[in-house]
């Protein structure tokens, strides 16, 4: 069992049962469903500085006993692990607030320097990031996502508990000038709060060069308060922007990609809706993650994990470590079932594993 303590009921342990039945003799991070898992996402830390609602109560939750956190050793490990051995080509960092990890400009230099290199990216609310953003480039970070779900301060304010959007507004615009292009927007909606904001924050986007995307809120957040008929899908969220702009299918190339593109007033710039609950994409999914404590999750809505933390503390060798994790990919399951009678949310929030 992964030793996290969020207050809440344990995950069931697969400590102990790498073995899987079946599975060809395949380095890569395969699954039953012919899916092959190259993009990583990493938590950094579960600790925020924001609240947003639909993530978080106003009194934070209980934050892991550091003690229980991966040092930079054991992550590097585990990463480099990720890289030369299970086929991982993309590294997304994120969290909880990434920023928040301490010495995170030398972890991604370190990362950066594995090889090969995996491509490089950070998903964050962009508090500090004016001041890190060109070392965090200077360090290899590629690419960068900054969640922005308003531009109305006071909309910021109510969403977010905290009154911090102007940092946000200087984090994006550092981001950009260090040349973590394209910078990406990510937006949720939530009715009655900011549902107003979709035409602005599309508006502010493109005036400013950034990508916006905006995604389907999830039931992921601590509090277990998300609610579906509350929840904003995509076809309501492209009838919201169509009042303002004239949207039209990309002809991009969508891959594995979880947003699906539009052309905004015949283009050349996109908006993005993610559409994990009305439109899942699971099917096409190439993503593993671990947690900041080193459990391995085949997805987000998984519910069970595996805790590699354990195996890199009770001295295994690398070669362990990449089986326990390719097993734990080869049961994940077709999709995250949200859609399905008799669905449980998972035990440990989009916070604790990192978005
Ligand atoms: N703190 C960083 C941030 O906000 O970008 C990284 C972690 S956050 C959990 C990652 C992303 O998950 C953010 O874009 C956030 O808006 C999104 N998110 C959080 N809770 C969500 C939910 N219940 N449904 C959909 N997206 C959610
Ligand atoms: Fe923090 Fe990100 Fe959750 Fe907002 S969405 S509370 S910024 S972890």
């Amino acid at each position: 069992m992964t030793a996290v303590d969020l207050g809440l009921p344990r995950v069931p342990s697969t400590r102990g049962s790498f073995s899987a039945p079946g599975r060809p003799d395949d380095p890569a991070l395969i699954d039953t469903f012919g899916r092959v898992a190259t993009d990583l996402r990493v938590s950094l830390t579960d600790k925020c500085n924001l609240r947003c609602t639909y993530c978080m109560p106003a009194e934070g939750l209980p934050w892991l006993p550091s003690e229980q956190v991966l040092t930079d050793e054991e992550l590097l490990r585990l990463l480099r692990i990720a890289v030369e051995r299970l086929g991982i080509t993309d590294i997304r960092l994120t969290g909880g607030e990434p920023l928040l990890r301490p010495g995170l400009e030398g972890l991604v230099a370190e990362i950066a320097a594995l090889r090969p290199r995996p491509r490089l990216s950070m998903t964050t609310n962009g508090i500090g990031l004016a001041k890190r953003a060109a070392a965090l480039a200077s360090a290899g970070l590629d690419r960068i996502n900054v969640s922005l779900d308003t531009v109305d301060r006071e909309t910021f304010r109510r969403l977010t508990r905290r009154d911090r959007l102007s940092h946000v507004l200087a984090g994006l615009a550092a981001a950009r000038d260090a040349g973590l292009a394209p910078v990406k927007v990510n937006a949720v909606l939530l009715r009655g709060t900011n549902d107003q904001e979709a035409v602005p924050l599309l508006r502010y986007c493109l005036d400013h060069g950034y990508h916006l995307r905006f995604i389907e809120q999830m039931p992921l957040d601590a509090q277990h308060g998300w609610n579906r008929a509350d929840m904003i899908t995509a076809e309501e969220i492209l009838g919201l922007l169509r009042a303002e702009f004239d949207l039209t299918p990309s002809p991009a190339r969508r891959g594995g990609a979880p947003a699906e593109r539009w052309l905004v007033d015949g283009g050349p710039a996109e908006v993005g809706v993610i559409a994990s609950v009305t439109r899942p994409f699971c099917a096409a999914c190439e993503r593993t993650r671990l947690t900041a404590d080193g459990a391995i999750r085949s997805c987000l809505f998984s519910n069970d994990e595996t805790d590699l933390r354990a195996l890199v503390r009770a001295g295994a060798r690398d070669e362990e470590v990449a089986d326990a994790w390719r097993a734990t990919m080869w049961g994940k399951l077709a999709g995250h079932e949200i859609n399905e009678a008799g669905f449980a949310q998972p035990i440990r929030p989009m916070s604790a594993i990192g978005g």
